[in-house]
């Protein structure tokens, strides 16, 4: 659903490559290709400001992490923002004290209510729960017939009017329903209501007298996430014609542009509580705003990455270097050994250096990678005197000859490290004048 806002959004981003830090200027230009991707995926405008301002807000802001490269950090400020405006922590349905529970569905025709009731009912039986469906949307032919078909699938019973009782009067049918879950002792009674293709002002009427005769415990608002801007004008209307307390997005597997699933919770207040991802019955969840937060992102392992980094990262350690690599260049093996062991505590090298956007010219290099390397370079430091690496330059044959037995590598081994040493050393210290941020020591491998 959310392909082309992730393009969009990892397209800003890549922007951000190679940047040392993150400008004014840069975090402008971010912002507004963000908030176009935004918009052009249909989401609220006012949403759309609001999570902008908040994104350049926190970009400026001091809270921006030292572990992380300027598109690390955007990308965090952006998911953080993202899960936000998708409603934070999931809340659970709330239950009445007294059973039976009565939850209400409401929307327009389409929307996926009567597939939904079903797909409800089916995953409170699996809580443990026993549910009871009532078939109160007497206005589109064949709803009830439905109901039933997709209640008997999910093994959940349905109350429905009497056939051949002419047009039924809904309000009736859904307080007998609620009744009969009573006196049945049901614990959930989940209530269909009938929708049209559009707002109208008789079936909000309609809605908002099955509410006053059932005093529902949870009305969920039921919205199709593939209608676009409409959505919050629905939404709206739904929320001042009947009230809702939750939310369930509908087709969540489609690939329309998804808007409506990131403006409803901004613009109605209220929690979106299912995802509705297909038509069978088990593609049913409940809402979690950050796993769609980084569905949307579709940057799973790059956020992981960057808590990692952030854990690993010891910011006092990282400034005492960076000023030992800008200054006079008195960055040494001993040094280096740091940086190795600080590289290593996040985990396998070459999963997380796969894992960092903007490697471009590495990644080649990260291809024939071998994380034993890591092993016999600190193998080679460890076997060289301190004297040896403050000062490589005493490094002569026999010394090198000693340390390659020491570590169980070879002299060449030993010639090669220290070439890449001096290479590296100079690679960081134009990278410390000009884009030094990152883990400290990837230049190094
Ligand atoms: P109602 O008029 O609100 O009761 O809507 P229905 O439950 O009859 O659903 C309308 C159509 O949408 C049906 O063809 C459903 O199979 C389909 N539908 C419902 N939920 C989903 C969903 O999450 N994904 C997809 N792809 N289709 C859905």
């Amino acid at each position: 659903m959310f392909a082309n806002l992730s393009d969009r959004l990892t397209a800003s981003f890549k922007q951000l490559r190679g940047k040392g830090r993150l400008s004014e200027a840069d975090i402008d230009a971010t912002v507004s290709e963000i908030r176009r991707a935004l918009l052009d995926a249909d989401v609220a405008l006012p949403v759309v400001r609001a999570f902008a301002a908040s994104v350049r807000e926190r970009a400026k802001s001091a809270e921006v992490s030292q572990a992380l490269n300027p598109a690390q950090q955007v990308i965090k400020i952006v998911n953080a923002e993202l899960v936000e405006i998708l409603g934070g922590e999931a809340r659970d349905l709330h239950f009445a004290k007294h059973p039976p529970t009565v939850i209400m569905l409401a929307g327009l025709q389409g929307a996926g209510k009567t597939t939904l009731a079903a797909k409800l009912g089916r995953w409170l039986r699996e809580q443990g729960h026993t549910p009871m469906l009532v078939a109160a949307d007497l206005q589109r032919p064949n709803a009830v017939t439905q109901l039933q078909v997709v209640g008997e699938q999910a093994g959940v019973p349905v109350w429905a009017p009497e056939p051949g009782n002419g047009v039924g009067d809904p309000v009736a049918v859904a307080r007998s329903g609620v009744q009969q879950a009573r006196d049945k002792q049901y614990s959930v009674v989940i209530v269909d209501t009938a929708g049209r293709l559009g707002i109208d002002a008789e079936m909000m009427q309609q809605a908002a007298d099955i509410r006053d005769a059932v005093d529902p415990d949870e009305t969920l608002f039921v919205l199709d996430a593939m209608i676009g801007q409409d959505a919050v004008t629905t939404a709206n209307a739904f929320a001042e014609g009947v009230g809702f307390s939750g939310v369930v997005l509908t087709k969540l597997d489609g690939d329309a542009r998804g808007g409506a699933a990131l403006s409803v919770r901004g613009v109605t207040g209220k929690p979106v509580l299912f995802a509705s991802t297909g038509e069978k019955l088990s593609d049913f969840e409940r809402f979690h705003a950050d796993r769609m937060a980084s569905r949307i992102l579709d940057m799973g392992d790059i956020l992981t990455l960057i808590e990692q980094a952030e854990k690993a990262f010891d910011a006092q350690q990282a400034e005492e270097m960076a000023a030992k690599i800008a200054g006079d260049g008195d960055f040494t093996l001993q040094d280096f050994l740091v940086q190795l062991n600080q590289l290593k505590k996040m985990g396998s090298m070459k999963k997380m250096l796969g894992m960092l956007p903007g490697m471009g010219q590495m990644r080649e290099q990260l291809e024939n990678f071998d994380e034993r390397e890591v092993d016999r370079v600190e193998a080679i430091v460890n076997s060289m005197t301190p004297a040896e690496r403050t000062n490589p330059r005493i490094l002569n044959g026999s010394r090198r000859q000693r340390i390659a037995r020491g570590s169980g590598t070879t002299v060449t081994e030993v010639n090669a490290l220290m070439e890449r040493f001096d290479q590296a050393k100079t690679m960081m210290r134009q990278m410390a004048r000009g884009a030094g941020r990152g883990v400290p020591g990837m230049g190094m491998l």
